[in-house]
């Protein structure tokens, strides 16, 4: 698998391209390295379709349930 596109982190301006909503997964598409965002409820709404077409599958759903990092002194 080569990854061809940075492997940078979703933030919140990365945004679902289904309802808008904050993107956890991030799909490259195989035809044209298009990249797709997807919140956590569209990327399983679209993972059996997209998935066989994809050459990279980003998924950051697990940040979801992460808590906001703390800063130990
Ligand atoms: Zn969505």
């Amino acid at each position: 698998m080569t990854t061809a596109v940075a492997d940078r982190t979703l933030n919140a301006l990365d945004r679902c391209d289904r309802c808008g909503a904050q993107a956890y997964v991030r799909v490259v598409l195989e035809s044209s390295g298009g990249e797709l965002l997807f919140c956590g409820h569209h990327a399983r709404a679209v993972e059996a379709t997209l998935k066989p077409l994809s050459s990279g599958w980003h998924d950051e759903t697990g940040r979801l349930h992460e808590k906001p990092p703390v800063s130990v002194d």
